[in-house]
């Protein structure tokens, strides 16, 4: 029997799965226990993403079963077809005695066809019955009447079309944990894009289509968006004697996805509709709330994947699998993020920003030291916790104000994270994770009024209502936002507070208008009266038109003949 110790890099390992011609490598202690198996296929991609010097523990699967030398031909079955796994340690008293691999299955079965089950002769590659239950019960209890409609519509536009369709991911996870998820992903089995053109035409909607990409997005009447991928079709050989059999792509395409959890789909088919598709066991991940990965070379391919297993873990209270944790621990260790700024990044770190309450995943994000990537000097020390502590609750005071204008959280959470940088750093920063121009601008421009006000708060606060609105009118709501998460004198929070819950609402009654009706000539002066105006309204020396008619009077003079001179 063939095996390596954990020791062993990568590159070592691919030269022994060469040398003996083996598709997968038992890795066992010095023990002699089995600890870990390493593929042909992991190790290569390993070695493609220059990962050949790491040792095999970093990248083996350590999550595979066992059978003792009295298991039976059912026993290897179960594991090999039902199950996936396709090597075997065979093991007594905890020490390995062989292995059994699938080629041993398919040279028996081919010897002794009594054996083979039906299912792999019909040349398909469904999920097992227990793996594909019924959800249109469930679908009923959590969704609503136009949504389920929906999805059979979705159903019947494939079975016109000669395809397949499937709901994946978030929306499949969320019904599964009875949340109602109105993003709709559908995979089609067949050419999506004339599935996506056929539906538009028969709801009504707008059709956007990426030819390159084999995806459309369908936009409804009303505002709902469906997003239409293609699963491409694959197909793996058996050994000769075997019949060919046609991985479905629905397959492949959960395959490719970042957790098991986000990894299922429904058939939408009007014969199959509603039928849970599940390949990998991901049911029972979401039943033992873990976040795990489908492969060990996940988090290499893809490390935006890291923060994304973050954003779940803390959104849905569910726990990042120790395997899993520790794969990423290995990307953090291997600084993959270096090769991997940009775009994609920056949108997964908004998502985590955006979430309702994204302080303990920064907190998991700085645990798993990953705070570096966004700069080297960034720490989570007691300042920069009471500020985000502090950001938190002024978020939470603006939503409960239902004021009209609109507020990014994540743009107050990201000022709120680079409290500590310079605005080059800040920028350093945009430029590296390509963040747009007008996001780009913003952050600097707000930061750099916000540091400045917070100085003349600190130094000289103005004491007049009047004064304080001069100072704050420049901020935008997420500005003040974050100028509030980082004050931490009273007054300050307080000015800040009136000012968006008062002082930027309020007006002159006095206009243009009544100013010429008065007598005044139009020009320059009316500005200056309307800003004196306001002044003496936020002071309270004006409280309504008649008290301001007044005090115009009193203050400006009319013009005396052609001629207008005012004095504030
Ligand atoms: P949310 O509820 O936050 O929208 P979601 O699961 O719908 O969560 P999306 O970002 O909308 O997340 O992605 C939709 C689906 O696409 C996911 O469920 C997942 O299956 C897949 N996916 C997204 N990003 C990745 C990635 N980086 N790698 C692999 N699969 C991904």
């Amino acid at each position: 029997m063939i095996s390596g110790p954990p020791t062993l890099t990568i590159n070592e390992a691919d030269e022994m799965l060469n040398r003996y011609n083996i598709t997968v490598l038992l890795i066992v202690n010095e023990q002699h226990e089995p600890v870990g198996l390493i593929s042909r296929l992991v190790a290569g991609k390993s070695i493609h993403l220059g990962l050949g010097n790491s040792p095999v523990s970093d990248y083996m699967t350590t999550d595979f079963a066992t059978l003792p030398p009295t298991a039976t031909l059912a026993d290897i079955q179960e594991l090999i077809i039902e199950n996936r796994q396709r090597f075997i340690p065979v093991v007594k008293a905890g020490k390995v005695l062989g292995v059994i691999t699938r080629t041993d299955l398919l040279h028996l079965l081919v010897n002794d066809p009594a054996h083979i089950p039906r299912r792999l002769l019909a040349g398909t590659d469904q999920p097992s019955t227990a793996r594909n239950r019924n959800l249109t019960g469930l679908m009923a209890e959590v969704l609503n009447r136009e949504i389920i409609v929906l999805l059979q519509t979705l159903g019947e536009v494939a079975q016109e079309t000669g395809c397949h369709a499937y709901t994946v991911g978030g929306f499949v996870r969320d019904l599964l944990l009875h949340i109602k998820n109105l993003d709709l992903d559908v995979v089609i089995e067949g050419d999506g894009l004339a599935y996506a053109k056929k539906l538009g035409k028969k709801l009504g909607g707008r059709v956007r289509t990426h030819e390159k990409f084999g995806t459309a997005v369908v936009s409804l009447p009303d505002g709902l968006k469906i997003d239409i991928a293609t699963a491409r079709l694959e197909y793996y050989e058996y050994p000769a004697a075997m019949p060919t059999v046609e991985l479905s792509s629905i397959k492949l395409d959960l395959y490719r996805r970042d957790f098991t959890i986000n990894a299922m789909a429904i058939h939408l088919n009007p014969d199959t509709f509603g039928t849970l598709v599940d390949f990998f066991n991901c049911q029972n991940d979401l039943k033992d709330r873990q976040i795990r990965i489908l492969h060990n070379l996940s988090f290499v391919e893809d490390p935006t994947r890291i923060f994304r297993a973050i954003r779940f873990e803390q959104r849905m209270g569910f726990k990042i699998g120790k395997h899993t944790e520790k794969l990423i621990k290995n990307a953090v260790k291997m600084e993959l993020f270096d090769r991997f700024f940009g775009k994609r990044f920056f949108n997964e770190l908004t998502s985590i920003l955006s979430e309702e309450n994204p302080i303990p995943a920064i907190h998991r994000m700085a645990d798993l030291g990953l705070l570096r990537f966004l700069h080297p000097t960034l720490r989570i020390d007691p300042k920069l916790s009471t500020i985000m502590e502090e950001t938190r609750q002024a978020l939470a005071w603006h939503r409960l104000l239902y004021l009209d204008q609109p507020c990014r959280q994540w743009l107050v959470y990201l000022l709120a994270l680079m409290t500590g940088l310079t605005t080059r750093e800040v920028s350093a920063f945009c430029e590296r994770f390509e963040v747009p121009l007008r996001h780009r601008q913003f952050l600097v421009r707000e930061k750099l009024a916000v540091i400045r006000i917070a100085g003349i708060m600190k130094r000289a606060m103005p004491e007049s209502p009047s004064g304080l609105y001069h100072l704050l009118k420049e901020l935008s709501p997420e500005g003040l936002l974050h100028l509030m998460g980082i004050t931490k004198k009273k007054s300050g929070k307080k000015a800040i507070s009136l000012h968006v819950t008062e002082w930027s609402q309020l007006k002159p009654q006095t206009d243009g208008n009544d100013l010429e009706k008065m007598g005044y000539l139009p020009g320059p002066l009316y500005g200056t009266i309307l800003r004196c105006l306001l002044n003496a309204r936020l002071d309270g020396l004006v409280h309504d038109r008649a008290t301001e008619t007044v005090f115009i009077k009193e203050h400006f003079s009319l013009p005396d003949h052609d001629t207008a001179h005012g004095h504030p």
